[in-house]
């Protein structure tokens, strides 16, 4: 009786060290279109004419020896907007129990996807029959993020979960002239983590990080661009596994060279199936050497502050530019007007979420929202750990280009000119770094007096 207990303890033991305290379930459901639909990404109505590759949105859950579960969904959209990330996190929790902060909402800023509900409405002036084909769209797609969540739940199973990072070199700082007149040549974040969930020797989950927009492409076709290229090859490299692409804090990077112009598109084609490959070698390289064993529970916190806009245009200059203007602009200075009249003014600041979660003791990860210029990235992992933090941006909604002070000051599109874009009435104050750095020490500080 006494060597059957013994030999049952030793099994036992092994057992829980095999899972290292985690459970992991993972799941993908596709979500390309099967019917033509106006795509994101550019002002301007694009139709989709073909499917090169299916898109997908995908799901981790991760729990630790206690806890609730911690889910992170990744898409190949360009993004979301409040309304969604309302009605996905309400589901989620009514349904499945999970807490918003426990809930990551990443899309990898896709350019080649469908447009859905109200992401950046300012870009596009569609038919009756565009807004239909949309619409039909976003329905199911709030199903199917549902549907993701739940299999990624009922998947779930004892795994070891692992983190470290790799390099790839194909994003470049896009924004324009250097004050000494050359181009380009700016911050780039070249890092590429990758966390791997294991179900003993077989690898069930990686999720992979970039900086970098996914704008190889601009042509008429369904496609995940080079995150989707990059997940494709992973999944085949590891069969079984799923392969989780999070866009990170590319708000000023594009991939280099590009083509444009519908009629090269097949070269574009080749050129983002190439950043695919480049970024999907980068995590086997990672994957073959040495990964840090992490440890559980997540513990997880969410906070919000507030990003103050810079004064907008008074509603007689709008009102007497207005002839003057057409396209996006226009329905920039038209939205601007019906807020004077509904609201009496300008709303003049935003809301601005921010998640983070800690991984057992030695690794955390903050989730900001909204296009992140590469700044809060490399502030970030400096203060917080080169080795040990993941930030992404791109989660929640895409509420606008989230600037650093330095590219605030410098101007051009992601500081200054593209903010009307999304609604907004004019720039971020001066304070807007302050604002998002204060509230991540704060909320870091949370973990670590909890
Ligand atoms: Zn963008």
């Amino acid at each position: 009786m006494r060597s059957i207990s013994a030999v049952a303890v030793i099994l036992f033991c092994l057992a829980s060290s095999a899972s290292a305290g985690w459970q992991a379930g993972v799941a993908k459901v596709d979500i390309t279109p099967t019917q033509t639909v106006p795509l994101a990404g550019y002002s301007g109505t694009r139709m989709s004419q073909r499917v090169d590759h299916p898109i997908w949105i995908k799901a981790l859950v991760l729990r630790g020896d206690t806890g609730a579960p911690s889910v992170i969904v990744t898409s190949d959209l360009v993004g979301l907007s409040t309304k969604m990330v309302d009605r996905i996190a309400l589901r989620a929790l009514e349904k499945h129990g999970i807490p918003r902060e426990r809930l990551i909402l990443n899309y990898s800023h896709n350019h080649s996807c469908p447009v859905t509900e109200d992401v950046l409405w300012l870009y596009y002036d569609f038919t009756p029959e565009e807004s239909a084909a949309r619409d039909h769209y976003t329905e199911k797609l709030y199903d199917q993020y549902d549907e993701v969540i739940g299999k990624a739940l009922a998947n779930v199973e004892p795994a070891d979960v692992s983190f470290e990072q790799g390099l790839a070199g194909f994003a470049v700082n896009r924004r324009g002239a250097r004050p000494d007149g050359r181009k380009l040549g700016g911050q780039v974040d070249h890092d590429v983590p990758v966390l791997v969930g294991k179900s003993g020797e077989t690898i069930m989950a990686i999720v992979f990080g970039y900086s970098c927009h996914t704008t190889a492409l601009g042509g008429l076709s369904i496609n995940g661009d080079y995150a989707g290229f990059a997940q494709i090859e992973l999944e085949k490299s590891y069969p079984g596994s799923i392969a989780l692409f999070v866009q990170n804090c590319g708000g000023d990077a594009n991939p280099l060279p590009r083509v444009r112009g519908i009629e090269n598109d097949d070269q574009a084609i080749e050129l983002a199936r190439m950043y695919g490959h480049i970024l999907a070698e980068a995590v086997r390289q990672v994957i073959a050497g040495k990964m840090l064993p992490l440890s559980g529970p997540i513990r997880a916190v969410m906070g919000e502050t507030e990003l103050f806009l810079q004064p907008g245009m008074p509603i007689d200059e709008l009102r007497s530019r207005l002839p003057e203007v057409s396209g996006i602009t226009r329905r920039e200075y038209e939205h601007f007007i019906r807020q004077y009249q509904t609201q009496g003014n300008l709303p003049d600041r935003v809301k601005y979420p921010i998640q983070v979660w800690r991984f057992g003791t030695n690794f955390t990860w903050i989730a900001l929202t909204g296009e992140t210029v590469v700044d809060y990235s490399l502030k970030f992992k400096s203060i917080y750990g080169w080795d040990n933090t993941w930030v992404c941006g791109y989660n929640n909604n895409l509420l606008s280009y989230v600037p650093s002070l330095r590219v605030l000051n410098e101007s051009g599109y992601e500081g200054t000119t593209g903010l009307f874009e999304y609604g907004h009435r004019a720039p971020y104050t001066e304070t807007v770094e302050e604002q998002i750095t204060t509230l991540v020490a704060e909320l870091v500080k949370q973990l670590n007096v909890d």
